[in-house]
């Protein structure tokens, strides 16, 4: 019995030894890149802590969210939409820029009312919408995180209904990102 035991093992073996040793060496092939993956994410995380931002407003309250995966009603378009910011309001309507850098344009059109982006360092644009047009800032200038840009405003026609707020989006290497991984913005 034990031969026969074996001799079967042994045939196993020689038929799917093979696929065996290549199914074995492909899992220590892919465990070996998952860890090296993990390392390179530990380190881009730790170059980014480095940039610690300060909020765009003082004490604001979030009307509307961040979200990327569902629609959310605009009612002053009284239609679903995707909104890749957040929109917050406060008693205070300051707006003041969120880290160092230069004011890298200043556009105005009815829909998003006054709006300023900032370029910093990392790659990171802020963008401030649905801005007041007295600004405290213009193209080019050098902005101080925590410096005062202007003030929130009605001016966006595509958030009307919403009232004076700011319409807060952010930007790393020119795509859209969740301010709220940056940002401590709900609990304020
Ligand atoms: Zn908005």
């Amino acid at each position: 019995m034990e031969i026969k035991k074996d001799s079967k093992i042994k045939n196993v073996f020689k038929r799917y030894g093979k696929i065996m040793i290549v199914a074995a060496v492909a899992f220590v092939v892919a465990f070996v890149a998952a860890v090296g993956v993990g390392v390179k994410d530990e380190g881009e995380e730790v170059s980014t802590d480095s940039v610690v931002f300060a909020l765009p407003m003082q004490n604001a309250v979030v009307v509307k969210d961040y979200a990327d995966n569902y629609l959310q009603f605009n009612e002053s378009l009284n239609r679903w939409e995707i909104h890749l910011a957040v929109d917050m309001i406060a008693e205070n309507p300051s707006v003041f820029s969120i880290y160092d850098g230069v004011v890298l344009s200043i556009d105005e059109n009815s829909l998003d009312g006054c709006v300023v982006k900032i370029q910093h360092e990392d790659g990171f644009v802020s963008e401030y919408s649905s801005m007041s047009q007295e600004l405290m800032v213009k193209q080019g200038d050098n902005v101080k995180k925590g410096q005062l840009i202007g003030k929130s405003s009605d001016s966006a026609a595509n958030e009307m209904v919403d009232g004076a707020h700011l319409h807060f989006a952010m930007y790393k290497d020119g795509v859209e990102i969740d301010p709220n991984i940056y940002l401590d913005l709900q609990n304020k």
